[in-house]
């Protein structure tokens, strides 16, 4: 008998099959799901079988099971939130991470895991344009890097005041202050809630009318100190690379200083901005942001690796370690070589090092810059092409790859709230061709389509069809 058994070989093969086809059927299918949540139900939430079944079978009834269910974001005419698609070495790398099932905690538990996950992390600094000293986490997507950098945060600044959050806990602690922008993610109050930090000790300065952070409204911030004594209460500032509504950058150069001269330590919400940093074209927009104090980012958004991937990286590395290591004595430390579970949060972990490894041997710098100037230019023609048809308006024209529309309610008197209305009718009637899919947010009290381009897939045809979709809805609705 041979280790791989005729139904493990017939599960595998039918599954590579199975990926094929569904990603070639992307071409055709519609984007938005069709099934519905009884029908999905009836499919998969099934009892708990007492008997087993082949391998093979259980990926038959699975593939069967999704259909109908899945979102279209694995192709090229997906536009909502900000999700992309993954490169074929990627994924492919993807599956062998699988088949390879290593835990990629410790060196001793996977040395190769360790090394292309170091090399991922160097790679990554030198694209972004991060000090190549910064120490570096691979977790599940950006905000578990937030997590991982503000717990290192919370360390280094804690400690500047005599206090070892690691030893003594919260309680008690000076309590840490934290400023940001109106336009700050909400996944930066869940990573600092799951740190002990509660939505209190948060203040939300008010961004201009360009998305950014005013460098005067933040030096008045830092300078009004809400707590009397003698020292500025410990603050952490988080700055925007790229918000999620215009995609618009924080003035890292005047910011920055401001908030180190007052003792803050700086993060950076870099989640699909910082990969500006890889296009000539739109690197400008990160200037000074490599004098931050920590950066967090994504991989499975605009550097198209399958989910779940994200980066943390921290400027200097010993309050990074200090909120994270782990040591007990049944591990294996190792002394020269990385052992990831140093600088993450989690303890046994999937070798996601890989499928980062993958995407950037695969795209190389050109590559990547290739990518983020491509889909910035594809997000700039899609707002321009559908906000020129009748009806529609552009709110925000992006500066990299999202921007914002908004549908106008032709009625004679209509207002404010009607456009709101018409612009949701409008984005669930695009959606409902099933050839383009985008979702909508709400930006300075107005609802917006946002138009988020983040796939490698997204080619000229796919931009043309979305414009079809618009047409298409603004019509049927007119
Ligand atoms: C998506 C996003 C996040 C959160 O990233 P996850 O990978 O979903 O955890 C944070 N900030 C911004 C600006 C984002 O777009």
């Amino acid at each position: 008998m041979t280790s791989v058994t005729s139904a493990e070989r017939a599960a595998l093969a039918r599954a590579a099959e199975l990926a094929v086809q569904y990603l070639e059927g992307l071409e055709r299918s519609r984007v938005a799901p069709t099934a519905t949540l009884a029908g999905l139900r009836a499919r998969l939430a099934t009892p708990l079988a007492e008997e087993g079944m082949a391998p093979v079978e259980v990926v038959d009834a699975l593939a069967r099971g999704v259909e109908g269910g899945l979102q279209g974001s694995a192709g090229g005419r997906f536009y909502g939130w900000v999700i992309g698609a993954g490169l074929p070495a990627a994924l492919a790398s993807d599956w062998l991470t699988s088949a390879w099932d290593q835990n990629a905690g410790l060196y001793a538990c996977s040395p190769a895991a360790a090394v292309a996950e170091e090399a991922a992390g160097d790679w990554l600094k030198e694209l972004l344009g991060l000090p190549a000293s910064a120490s570096f986490a691979l977790v599940t997507g950006c905000q578990m890097a937030h997590a991982t950098c503000l717990a290192a945060a919370r360390h280094a600044l804690l400690a500047r005041r005599g206090w070892d959050v690691g030893v003594q806990g919260l309680a008690g602690s000076p309590p840490i202050r934290v400023l940001s922008s109106s336009e700050m993610h909400g996944t930066t109050l869940r990573s600092l809630r799951l740190l002990g930090i509660g939505s209190a000790q948060l203040e939300l300065l008010p961004a201009g009318d360009d998305a950014r952070l005013a460098p005067a409204t933040l030096a008045a911030a830092l300078a009004a100190r809400p707590a009397a004594g003698d020292h500025p209460p410990p603050t952490l500032v988080v700055l925007q690379a790229g918000d999620v509504n215009c995609g618009a950058f924080d003035d890292f150069e005047a910011l920055v200083p401001i908030a180190h001269a007052a003792g803050a330590w700086v993060h950076v919400d870099g989640a699909m901005g910082l990969w500006a940093a890889a296009s000539p074209a739109h690197r400008h927009l990160l200037r000074g942001v490599a004098a931050a104090d920590s950066w967090a980012t994504d991989g499975h958004k605009w550097l198209n690796v399958p989910y779940d991937c994200g980066y943390a990286f921290v400027a200097d590395p010993g309050p990074h370690r200090a909120s994270m290591a782990a040591r007990a004595s049944y591990l294996e430390h190792a002394t020269e070589a990385r052992d990831a579970l140093d600088w993450t949060p989690e303890h046994s972990r999937r070798a996601r090092g890989f499928a980062t490894w993958a995407a950037l041997r695969e795209l190389g710098r050109r590559g990547v810059a290739e990518l983020v100037a491509r889909n910035c230019r594809q997000a700039g023609e899609l707002v321009e092409r559908i906000g020129a048809l009748r009806g529609a308006a552009i709110v925000a024209r992006p500066q990299i790859n999202q921007g914002l529309l908004r549908f106008l309610d032709g009625a004679a008197g209509a207002g404010e709230a009607e456009h709101d209305r018409r612009t949701d009718a409008v984005i669930a009637a695009i959606n409902a061709t099933g050839e383009a899919f985008f979702t909508g947010s709400t930006w300075h009290g107005r609802r917006c389509m946002r138009v988020s381009v983040s796939s490698w897939r997204t080619s000229a045809s796919d931009l043309d069809r979305a414009v079809a979709a618009a047409a298409d809805a603004l019509a049927r609705l007119a």
